[in-house]
């Protein structure tokens, strides 16, 4: 149909046209009406879900780092306790030593020495242990016989005092003069008949083994920082030239390292450390070095007495989880980005028809308004539109314009002889007729009945282009269904604007009075409006 109307007036095409802009319009504007804010929502969807997956894997890092360092305080205590016991267990033993005790009792160095020297490779070898004492009721030393050189001074320990208030076994961490941490077990030992006190008994050991099993298990770097109010500046520079370590008491403003832990410190720790910044044991620290993510951790030392003498840092490197969250992270926001770009296809996609069938809609709504439903000729009502718009144009540029009324001859006829029906295929093949005939500017339009106007843009002297009409429809055999062939003739009046007229309106009438001429003379004929008006302003 839409072809057919297509081959029949040229004019319908340029409206068609006109139409596509309007539609694609259309399509925008509900695009940009559900799109626009479903593209907001999706990126404000991904954000988000981008924002909470990040927390989500900074926390569960967060919260491995914080999993480690309990398990690692837990770790630290059971160590202590386990070899608090094994050095009770020995103590023990050694108490049973008839040799040993005599000795003790008779306060006689030597005789302790040669007894206890072998003793102590043993218990060197086999436990670890590294001080083993023997201490007066005076707490006055006898023999170290781990430096049996050193003797005579008073033990005032925290685990000596403890063990002689309680006149029972004390045990502890002490933190010595290098900043170094001891577990030190003292027992006082009585005489087995008399129970009068003959003297202490010291055994202790490094906690340098628990520090390194700490880095073995968690995968972590450890570093013991000692509180620079908790040692004798002199006797810890002292003592650290003697070890041949670096002896910077200066190097951090509140603590030192203790010289049980590795003396370069990463610079990460060492930064912190140089803004006095000692961890709050309830934070993981953050920090980045050389590409790697990091977590410090900080746990509390305290010593036998129960004051906190230090801190004790551990440095995990979670580059690897950072790594697998960050990719967690992209790999979900891709995802949803994906989702939701599919989404925004799928309703630009709907949106696109939805938007299309509305145009299509309102084309056939706008074909239905100003379109004959027989002929495909624009109506009754698009010609005077259109006709009021020509003469708008016209007067605006000063260009004339004809318009034609064409009627045919004895139409009433020709539906009696041959039918109604014939006459209305008569009437369409007319209107092809006449389309061929117009030049693309032209618009030919089904007035009403068996009538048709063309309004002929810039034109003041048709009556060449009416005659040529009239005569072709003369000559033209209008074939019907039933094989027969017709002819007609028409009857064409001729108004030109603003020559014969001053308004639509006029013109219209000027071209009916001038076809009632031609029907009047005879019609098969051509008559031009005739009346005096002239306008002398146009050309
Ligand atoms: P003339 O114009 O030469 O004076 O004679 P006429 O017979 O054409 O007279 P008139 O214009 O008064 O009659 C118009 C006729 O056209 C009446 C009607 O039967 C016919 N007609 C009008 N519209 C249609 C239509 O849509 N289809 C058909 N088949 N006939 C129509
Ligand atoms: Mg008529
Ligand atoms: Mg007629």
């Amino acid at each position: 149909m839409q072809t057919e109307k297509d081959q029949a007036t040229g004019n319908i095409t340029v409206r068609n046209d006109r139409k596509k802009s309007w539609n694609g319009r259309e399509v925008v504007r509900l695009r940009l009406l559900f799109l626009a804010p479903l593209t907001i929502a999706i990126l404000a969807i991904v954000t988000a879900l981008m924002l909470a997956l990040y927390w989500h894997e900074h926390q569960s890092v967060q919260k491995g780092v914080m999993r480690i360092r309990a398990s690692a305080q837990d770790f630290y205590e059971d160590s202590i306790r386990y070899d608090a016991r094994a050095l009770k267990a020995v103590m023990d033993t050694l108490q049973r030593d008839p040799l040993l005790r005599a000795a003790l009792a008779g306060r006689d160095r030597q005789r302790l020495l040669r007894q206890a020297a072998p003793l102590f490779q043993e218990l060197k070898q086999d436990y670890a242990i590294t001080h083993f004492y023997f201490t007066g009721t005076d707490r006055v030393n006898l023999l170290r016989v781990h430096t049996p050189t050193r003797f005579g001074d008073r033990i005032d320990r925290i685990t000596t005092l403890s063990a002689e208030e309680n006149r029972t076994t004390s045990f502890g961490v002490e933190l010595g003069p290098l900043g170094t941490f001891t577990l030190r077990l003292v027992t006082p030992w009585y005489d087995t008949e008399t129970h009068e006190l003959i003297g202490y008994v010291e055994l202790g050991m490094e906690i340098d083994r628990v520090l390194q099993k700490l880095r073995d298990f968690f995968g972590v770097e450890v570093f013991v920082l000692v509180h620079k109010d908790r040692l004798d500046r002199n006797k810890w520079e002292d003592g650290m030239r003697t070890l041949g370590h670096p002896c910077d008491w200066e190097r951090f403003p509140t603590v030192v390292l203790s010289s049980q832990t590795p003396q370069s410190v990463p610079t990460l720790l060492a930064e912190r450390l140089a803004r006095g910044e000692l961890g709050d044991p309830n934070t993981i620290v953050e920090a980045a070095h050389g590409g790697a993510s990091y977590r410090i951790a900080f746990l509390p030392l305290q010593d036998a007495g129960g004051n906190s003498v230090a801190h004790m840092a551990l440095i995990a490197d979670v580059s690897q989880q950072t790594d697998a969250a960050l990719k967690t992270v992209y790999a979900g926001s891709l995802t949803a980005l994906a989702a939701g770009i599919l989404l925004l296809g799928f309703f630009n996609w709907h949106v696109g028809r939805i938007g299309r069938r509305i145009e299509s809609d309102a084309q056939t709504l706008e074909e239905l308004a100003t379109h004959d439903g027989l002929t495909g000729l624009y109506n009754h009502r698009a010609f005077y539109t259109h006709l009021e718009a020509e003469i708008a144009r016209t007067q605006r540029y000063k260009h004339p314009l004809s318009l034609l009324m064409i009627d045919i001859d004895h139409f009433k006829q020709v539906n009696d002889i041959h039918g109604h029906q014939a006459g209305d295929a008569i009437l369409q093949s007319l209107s092809k007729c006449l389309a061929d005939q117009v030049r693309v500017v032209d618009q030919v339009y089904r007035y009403g009945g068996e009538e048709i106007a063309v309004i002929l843009p810039d034109t003041d002297t048709p009556f060449i282009l009416a005659e040529r009409i009239r005569a072709a429809v003369a000559a033209t055999r209008f074939e019907l269904d039933t094989g027969k062939a017709v002819g007609i003739t028409v009857s064409i009046g001729i108004a030109c604007f603003p020559r014969n007229a001053e308004t639509g309106q006029q013109l219209v009438s000027a071209a009916d009075t001038a076809l009632y001429t031609a029907k009047k003379e005879g019609r098969n004929r051509v008559c031009e409006y005739q009346n005096p008006m002239q306008a002398e302003n146009y050309p």
